[in-house]
């Protein structure tokens, strides 16, 4: 199913680095710094939870180009806040620079994490191709241990490039030297990472226990990768 393949691209956020466990232990502790309980008269479960609806739509508008990542940055506690009608713009900022400035430290990784890279890096040539910014990606890498399994960190921010775009796919065969033919994407976002990467020739799998119609190729544990790969 997968000839050719010498070089195996992943996502970072989500896909080995466990953004979700990492970020949710930083707001935590942001949520009883900041006595946000009193202040949102909530629980820190559904502050959480909007929180995750209100990023989704600011990270998914960011890929579409429609905000920058100074409007990202500097809004999505202030949005979170109006949802339970708390104004204070200001604290909103000093949110949003301690959550930066803490969340990059956080190692938990995807489950099978290493071990598959182990693997993996035996038989293959190893990148990353994030969305992330450029400020925290290789702090993540280097914290947990995983910038030494990876040739080509492509980090799209720095590059003023984002996936879906077919651009970032071609930059990372310049950059990897190698061809389409040879590359495949790995990652949690169906967008950014499978449709994006096939429409730049490339194979994909998709990481996710999303169900979709349609021939993908799909994993729910990274351990899968060491039956097909
Ligand atoms: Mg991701």
């Amino acid at each position: 199913m997968f000839s050719n393949i010498s070089h195996i691209f992943f996502d970072l956020d989500d896909t080995l680095w466990d953004f979700e466990k990492n970020s949710q232990h930083v707001l935590q502790n942001l949520f009883s710094e900041y006595d946000l309980s009193t202040k949102l008269k909530t629980d820190f479960n559904s502050f959480h939870t909007t929180y995750k609806s209100v990023n989704s739509q600011l990270w998914h508008a960011y890929s579409k180009k429609q905000i920058n990542k100074q409007f990202l940055r500097n809004n999505r506690f202030d949005i979170v806040f109006k949802k339970f009608s708390y104004n204070n713009y200001d604290e909103n900022l000093e949110m949003t620079t301690h959550y930066l400035e803490r969340s990059p430290y956080g190692t938990h990784l995807k489950p099978g994490c290493m071990d598959v890279l182990t693997y993996l890096k035996s038989k293959y040539k190893l990148h990353i191709i994030t969305n992330g910014f450029k400020e925290v990606q290789r702090i993540k890498l280097n914290n947990c241990g995983l910038i030494n399994y990876f040739s080509q960190i492509i980090i799209s921010d720095e590059h003023n490039l984002s996936k879906p775009d077919e651009k970032v796919f071609k930059l990372a065969e310049t950059l990897a030297a190698c061809k389409s033919d040879n590359c495949i994407m790995i990652g949690d976002n169906y967008e950014n990472d499978v449709e994006g990467a096939m429409k730049a020739g490339w194979k994909a799998i998709w990481f996710s226990s999303e169900l979709k119609n349609g021939q993908i190729n799909k994993i729910e544990h990274l351990n899968e990768l060491k039956n097909i790969l």
